[in-house]
Parts: C-alpha cells; structure tokens; sequence
C-alpha cells in the first residue's frame, strides 16, 4: 500500500511540474512518518524512498538508531531550545526555525560538532494565531540576524498553510512564500541560499508544486491517517 501510495504522490507532483511548467527533478518528497511504526517506513525504503520528515526530536531520533544511515531525516515540527542537541548531528535540515535565539542554540551545538546546520526559516504567511513560524514582515530582519552565525546555513523558507477544504483556497499562501524567497534572494546576503521552498501537505501539495515548492511534506498521503489514540 505505501509503495502504491508513494507512486501515486510521484506522479500528481509531475503532473503539477508538468502544468506549471517546471522540472520534475526541483521536487523533492518529505515522507512524513511522524506516528507510523518502522515497518511502514521499510515498505518505503523498498519503494526506493529515502527522505522522511519528522515533527519530533525523540521520535526522529528514536527512528534515526533503528533505521539505516543512508536515510535522510528532516525536522519539521516546533523545536524546543533545549532539545535542539539531540538532533544536531542527525537532522539533515531542520524546517521550523522562527526565533532568533533557537538558531543561536542551533549555532551553539553545530559548533560544538563542527558542523553548519542547515535550516529553513518557518514563515506564517497566513498568520493563524495557532500556527508557529514568523510573521512575512518579520522575516527578512530575522534572517538578517541569523545569517551573521557561522554554524547555521539558512536554505529557504518553510510554511504550514491553513487546513482549508479547497485546496485553491492555500494557493495565494503558497505565492506569498514564493515572493517573499524572490524577495529575500535579491538582496543577496552572505551566508543565505533561497534554494528552498518547503510548502504543501497531502491536502495541497499539488497546488503548492505549481507556486514553486522545492519541498512537499505528505504523510497521510502516502502512510494514510495517523491514529494518535495509541501514541506515546
Ligand atoms: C504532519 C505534518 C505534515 C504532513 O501532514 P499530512 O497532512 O499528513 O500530509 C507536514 N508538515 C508538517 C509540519 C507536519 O507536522
């Protein structure tokens, strides 16, 4: 089912490049695993899919041990300062960073492991008062400040849309995020690279490859519903 399901998702994101004129190839697929056992997440790997997305430190990390090192895994739920240590090594890129100081504790840690982390900025382009992430006006002096820190790489710009019903409805979100990454990319600071678009979900990933997403996070879409009652 997971392998018919990844299928399934591979062929509506070039279906989208194809309409909207672009290469399949910029698109890169997040399986988001987030609740689902191992087994699952094998069935994936078979299916030749290496990239999984994670909104946990102790479940990424918990998946990180059990899995193969060849996975790529990527954080993209809220992270907590003092969690940022666990996954410092492991996260190939870290999605949700919207404060200054969690990309401080972010240089802190890839200094004390000698790596430069890459992260993308969490923009809440629709501002839901639920939703973490900065605010479009807020982003560029945020980014401002953290390209100024040598163990953090900012690659891009990240959002959550709302949960609408008609997908079309996210569609001036998704633009929004793609003017603001022009924006920001014209200004040419150092140490920043706009070569990341991480927007849409299984409701409206579609929409979100036609407005430019360089990054679709699905999970119920290839893993099907999550099921929280039994979790943790
Ligand atoms: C859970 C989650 C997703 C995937 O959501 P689906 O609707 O199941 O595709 C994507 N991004 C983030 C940040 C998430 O937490």
């Amino acid at each position: 089912m997971v392998a018919e399901q990844l299928q399934n998702v591979g062929d509506e994101i070039r279906k989208a490049c194809e309409k909207s004129g672009r290469d399949p190839q910029e698109v890169t697929l997040i399986a988001v695993s987030k609740t689902k056992p191992i087994s699952m997440i094998e069935e994936a790997m078979e299916a030749g899919q290496t990239i999984f997305g994670e909104n946990k430190v102790q479940e990424l990390c918990t998946k990180y041990e059990e899995l193969p090192k060849n996975l790529e895994w990527h954080l993209i739920g809220h992270l907590q300062r003092n969690k940022v240590k666990y996954i410092a090594d492991k996260a190939a890129l870290i999605h949700s960073v919207d404060s200054l100081r969690l990309a401080e504790t972010i240089n802190h840690e890839g200094e004390k492991i000698q790596r430069v982390i890459p992260v993308l900025i969490e923009v809440n382009v629709a501002e839901e008062e639920t939703k973490f992430g900065v605010s479009v006006e807020e982003t560029l002096p945020l980014i401002e400040e953290i390209s100024k820190l040598p163990y953090v790489q900012i690659r891009g710009l990240m959002t959550i849309a709302p949960y609408v019903a008609d997908p079309e409805e996210n569609r001036p979100v998704f633009r929004k995020l793609k003017q603001l990454s022009v924006d920001i990319s014209s200004k040419n600071m150092n140490n920043v690279h706009m070569d990341t678009l991480s927007m849409g979900m299984t409701n409206d990933y579609q929409v979100a490859v036609e407005e430019g997403a360089t990054m679709v996070r699905v999970g119920t879409g290839i893993f099907g519903e999550r099921d929280y009652s039994k979790t943790n």
